[in-house]
């Protein structure tokens, strides 16, 4: 049977049973895709979650040594944590990482922990290549910092699709292969291997290569016998909620803690808590020092920039226009921290037009002390008049007052 084509045939078999005991229809809302605007029907399926509720006290406790500016953020931050509830990391979409989790028949799981397992377990040889194409003599000096485990082999050159499968063939897994010249098109022709570019620097640029990619669907092809009962483990298709790939920066980069973190307000129940949730599981510690939290530069009414509202000021604009000390005079004075800024022309003008005023003040003493041939910074005070003396007083206070702060 169908949902919603066949609900008649639905009732009719209960009743045949006789297990209805009361039928009336009434309105109400129904859900229906967003896209197609088709009904859709609402299911439960099984989902995977971070027992949240029991890493919960110590992630509370571990917050009182994270120092949040402003306070009230942190203040936040801890309801936030403290009406968590239990975390759903289990997606059943296509792109993302794929949960490293096997089952059989059986309901027998298992989770493989990185590629070495899954070599063991599959019999399949995984093998990645590290090609660094070099840019600048500087290169093998950072290279020897980064790559201090992997063997360096030098190629002077890749550049066609026979080349780049001998490379492979030829070397060990995790070799590094330093290029001089390195033809990007190629890695359009490849078939059956994998690649990732990373962008290193204007000294060089890495190309992983890899006889296999460990995203969907190839990595569903990956099966083996379960340890226990000996029947097929199969992935389950889901993927990781892209919160938890957020959430482990700081062990995918191995910087524990971290010193320095900062984000806008909507990520206290986001990055903030995902970060915080992963290294509590990790590190069984939150896994940063200090957050500092910013808001959001709004239109002048105070509404979000948006495309389709054509309220959009890039701060190119307002640089182009009274250049980036204005910008940065205008950000840092006029809004505390936590707030969000209602972008003004009018105020940046102000503060453009108090830097202008600024400029042309050292402009001036810098032309005139050329034109008399004297050093400001040399004059000796005692020889002033006393109203120079009571301004340059006056600076030298104001200097103090606003230094300390
Ligand atoms: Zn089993």
């Amino acid at each position: 049977m169908i949902a919603k084509k066949d609900d008649y045939k639905f009732i009719l078999e209960v009743l045949r049973k006789e297990a209805l005991i009361y039928f009336e229809w009434y309105e109400h809302d129904y859900p229906i895709c967003w896209r197609c605007r088709n009904r859709v029907i609402v299911r439960s399926p099984e989902q995977i979650f971070i027992n949240v509720s029991s890493i919960k006290p110590k992630a509370l406790l571990d917050i009182e040594n994270v120092n949040f500016i402003p306070e009230a953020a942190k203040n936040a931050f801890i309801n936030t944590v403290k009406s968590a509830p239990d975390w759903v990391i289990s997606r059943q979409r296509y792109w993302g990482i794929p949960i490293p989790m096997w089952f059989d028949k059986n309901r027998h799981v298992k989770f493989v922990k990185n590629v070495k397992e899954l070599e063991k377990l599959t019999g399949y040889k995984f093998k990645e290549i590290i090609i660094i194409v070099k840019f600048t003599d500087y290169t093998e000096k950072l290279l020897s910092r980064y790559f201090k485990e992997n063997k360096i082999y030098y190629e002077g050159e890749i550049n066609d699709i026979n080349k780049l499968y001998d490379v492979f063939n030829k070397y060990e897994d995790k070799s590094i292969i330093i290029v001089n010249n390195f033809k990007y098109d190629i890695l359009n022709q490849i078939n059956d291997l994998y690649y990732v570019r990373t962008y290193g620097s204007r000294d060089y640029e890495i190309i992983y290569l890899y006889n296999c990619n460990l995203h969907r669907p190839y990595v569903d092809k990956f099966t083996f016998k379960c340890e226990k009962c000996g029947e097929e483990m199969r992935r389950i298709p889901d993927i990781l909620d892209v919160w938890v790939d957020s959430g482990s920066a700081t062990v995918a980069t191995n910087t524990y803690p971290v010193d320095f973190i900062t984000e806008n307000y909507d990520q206290i129940k986001g990055w903030f808590y995902s970060l915080a949730m992963v290294g509590e599981l990790y590190y069984n510690d939150i896994p940063y020092k200090n957050v500092y939290v910013g808001g959001y530069v709004l239109d002048v009414y105070g509404r979000k920039m948006s495309k389709s509202l054509g309220n959009v000021v890039s701060p190119y604009d307002i640089i182009n226009k009274y250049g980036a000390d204005a910008m940065r005079f205008y950000l840092g004075s006029i809004v505390e921290v936590y707030e969000d800024i209602k972008l003004k022309w009018e105020d940046i003008k102000v503060k453009y037009q108090v830097l202008n005023t600024l400029l042309n003040i050292s402009t001036y003493l810098e032309e005139y002390s050329k034109y008399y041939n004297i050093n400001p910074a040399k004059i000796n005070v005692e020889n002033l008049r006393w109203e120079d003396r009571y301004m340059l007083h006056f600076i030298e206070k104001s200097k103090k007052k606003y230094i300390m702060h």
